[in-house]
């Protein structure tokens, strides 16, 4: 397998908090990773390191590539984009407006216009809703939109924070097929955050479980849906 992406001995801090504490994990090329655990775990922090929205000490290496001194910007250039947690869409913008700035940081026209149509045919609900303000839009369409506003960036590696926070059943079903979708059928590579540990390991390959900004426990998900440990604190089994 190729590693995609390989984090080693990563570090965070928020001031005096140990957000991270030296976390090692990969992502191979074409694999659905999930990063499970509770509030506070350091879940979110791992997506902000590697998206380099939080400073890191230790190693982040994409495609080979220390990221060390590599600023977010060119981060998303060279193929990683984030679906950050709580949607983040830009509230007074159209859904076209907010789709556009996904792709910022490209300048292939034709390309963007194909991948808008992707977008489109992946969440027809946004087609409906081109002109309408991104803050009006429903809390499941405010998601698809932030979804579809990461792909827009053309990821190698889609970093999801939390795709299901606040949504109701159906539509987090909804989400979480159009994730597995977008794997086995365009072949993303996707590192998922999830607190809905159950619907996370039902599409992912593999995962890890962070307790207090460590990684406990890491194994296949059909492994790790089956370990009484983790169907006890996390599946509520
Ligand atoms: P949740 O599922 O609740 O979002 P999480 O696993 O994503 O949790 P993080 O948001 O990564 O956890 O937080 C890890 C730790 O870092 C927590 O103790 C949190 O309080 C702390 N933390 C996160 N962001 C900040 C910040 N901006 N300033 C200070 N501490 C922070």
């Amino acid at each position: 397998m190729n590693p995609l992406l390989t984090i080693e001995n990563l570090d965070v801090y928020y001031g005096s908090i140990h957000a991270l504490k030296g976390i090692s994990f990969a992502v191979n090329e074409g694999e659905v990773v999930s990063l499970i655990g509770a509030n506070g775990a350091g879940k979110t922090t791992t997506l902000r390191a590697i998206s380099g929205i939080v400073p890191s000490q230790g190693h982040i290496r994409f495609r080979g590539e220390d990221l060390n001194k590599v600023s977010t910007f060119k981060r998303v250039g060279l193929g990683i984009a984030q679906s950050p947690e709580g949607r983040g869409v830009f509230p007074q913008m159209s859904v076209l407006e907010n789709l556009e700035m996904g792709a910022y940081s490209r300048s292939d026209k034709v390309k963007i216009k194909q991948d808008l149509e992707m977008c489109l045919t992946l969440f027809p609900r946004m087609k409906e809703r081109m002109s309408q303000m991104a803050g009006t839009l429903s809390g499941g369409e405010q998601q698809m939109l932030a979804i579809s506003r990461a792909l827009m960036a053309k990821p190698r590696l889609l970093l999801l924070d939390e795709p299901s926070l606040g949504l109701a059943p159906l539509i987090v079903a909804q989400i979480f097929e159009i994730v597995k979708k977008l794997n086995q059928e365009e072949g993303m590579t996707v590192l998922l955050v999830e607190q809905n540990a159950r619907m996370a390991l039902k599409i992912s390959q593999r995962a890890y479980v962070l307790e207090c900004g460590r990684i406990v426990m890491q194994d296949s998900a059909h492994n790790l849906l089956n370990n009484d440990e983790v169907r006890k604190s996390y599946l509520g089994v």
